[in-house]
């Protein structure tokens, strides 16, 4: 289950953030995850559940937004979107695609608690 190490570097990379701001604090994780990739989102947010505890993300909420695959054909240039049966092949010239978008996996946001000084 590689979700639980996807998990734990998601809140290194939150933590170095929170560090950065001197916040001790994370509320909210937002990241990216695309269709393309080998994580299962189920499992990523019970891995995350797991590998908060005694963090500074251990109050945080994970939000994670899906992004479609899509493909391109690197000849014609037409755009589609698979459907699960995964057939990289173009439709119309029956070469290989690339993959245009769905592999991303990224963090995209992080919300700190900063801390009372201003206030
Ligand atoms: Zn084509």
């Amino acid at each position: 289950m590689h979700e639980i190490s996807i998990a734990q570097s998601i809140i290194e990379i939150a933590e170095a953030k929170a560090r950065q701001e001197n916040s001790r604090c994370i509320q909210v994780i937002k990241i990216r995850l695309g269709e393309f990739t080998t994580v299962v989102r189920e499992a990523l947010e019970f891995a995350f559940e797991v590998a908060r505890l005694e963090t500074l993300a251990e109050n945080a909420r994970l939000e994670i937004e899906s992004v479609a695959m899509t493909v391109r054909c690197v000849i014609c240039g037409s755009v589609s979107n698979p459907v699960r049966a995964v057939c990289l092949i173009c439709p119309q010239c029956g070469l290989p695609l690339e993959v245009v978008s769905g592999e991303e996996f990224q963090v995209e946001y992080i919300e700190i608690q900063i801390e009372a000084e201003r206030v």
